[in-house]
């Protein structure tokens, strides 16, 4: 089964009347987009593991990952840990080949006198920026990770 095939496969199911409630996929067949969908469009809880975290900051120790800022969705900011608010949030719209996400930009004065910026940015020149996945990815991805770190 292809990820891609989910959306076909789940509409030709739905013809049939042979949607399940619940499918169960490996890694390569569940993404949060896959899940979200699949939900949406036909009610089906699309159960499997999570890719992993990745980035440089999630797997260096001490450095400020994402879940180390504080995000503002109704206000489109980001506060740092170190209490700075960013100046930019743009958000990308997905196309065929590009999911959406959401870009933000901190300060370049607050990080450049930053006593932490070397848990922050390999950059000597640019401020910290983040981009992340939009609010209803992003808040799913929260829950299903928070689900699948549990016993059952
Ligand atoms: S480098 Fe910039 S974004 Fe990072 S903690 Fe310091 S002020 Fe905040």
């Amino acid at each position: 089964m292809d990820s891609d095939t989910n959306a076909a496969r789940h509409a030709d199911l739905a013809r049939q009347a042979l949607l399940p409630d619940e499918e169960l996929v490996d890694a390569t067949h569940a993404s949060v987009d896959h899940i979200l969908k699949a939900a949406a469009d036909h009610g089906v809880t699309l159960t499997g593991p999570l890719r992993r975290r990745s980035g440089r900051q999630t797997r260096t120790p001490g450095a400020f990952a994402l879940d180390d800022f504080i995000i503002d969705w109704d206000n489109q900011q980001v506060t740092c840990p170190n209490g700075k608010i960013s100046r930019n949030w743009r958000e990308r719209p997905g196309s065929r080949s590009t999911l959406p996400i959401v870009q933000v930009t901190f300060r370049l004065p607050d990080c450049a006198s930053c006593p932490d910026r070397s848990r922050c940015t390999r950059s000597a020149v640019n401020a910290r920026d983040l981009t992340f996945r939009p609010r209803p990815q992003f808040e799913a991805l929260h829950r299903l990770r928070a689900e699948q770190a549990t016993t059952a």
